[in-house]
């Protein structure tokens, strides 16, 4: 058991613990869209994403079955967009990624830019290369949570090498 005085002096300072947040490294899941892979656009994206600071520490190219297409955006079951996203998702392959850095999920986001193209800020990866709102070059997770649960369903833990 800690005695009291000694629980006193270990007490984190607010400032202290304001910057443990602030240097968080976290893991995003990423994924290089067909759109992109048939464009043979594979290094110029990963090579923003490095240049941004965030390291590749898993990586597979696959092409997806509907079912897993299906499963990954169940989220946009309702979304008139579904099915079509669906196919497009299935119709070539693509590079899933593990990303890792300080505030990854934030700022692999950052660097994809808005979903659509017309709207995502100069230097962005969609900016840059994507089709339209649907052929968007890339996907990033949205948060923490959604990262670690996209990151179980793409990646045994084995895959994730450093
Ligand atoms: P992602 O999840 O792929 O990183 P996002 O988070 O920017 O993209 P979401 O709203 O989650 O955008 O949509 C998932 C994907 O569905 C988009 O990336 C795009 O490929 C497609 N999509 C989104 N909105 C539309 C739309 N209005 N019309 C067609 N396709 C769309
Ligand atoms: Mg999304």
């Amino acid at each position: 058991m800690v005695a009291r005085g000694a629980a006193r002096r270990y007490k984190p300072r607010t400032d202290n613990k304001q910057a443990v947040i602030l240097m968080a490294i976290e893991r995003t899941l990423s994924m290089i869209k067909p759109d992109a892979t048939a464009r043979n656009l594979t290094g110029k994206i990963i090579a923003k994403l490095e240049d941004a600071g965030l390291r590749v520490i898993a990586q597979k190219r696959v092409q997806w079955s509907e079912a897993q297409a299906q499963k990954f955006y169940e989220v946009h079951e309702q979304r008139p967009f579904y099915n079509d996203l669906v196919a497009f998702m299935t119709s070539g392959p693509i590079v899933m990624q593990v990303l890792e850095g300080e505030g990854a999920v934030a700022k692999n986001r950052e660097i994809m830019g808005a979903t659509d193209p017309q709207e995502a800020n100069a230097g962005t990866i969609r900016a840059e290369f994507a089709e339209n709102i649907e052929r968007n070059s890339v996907h990033g997770s949205d948060s923490v949570e959604n990262a670690a649960v996209e990151i179980a369903l793409c990646f045994e833990i084995s895959e994730i090498v450093g």
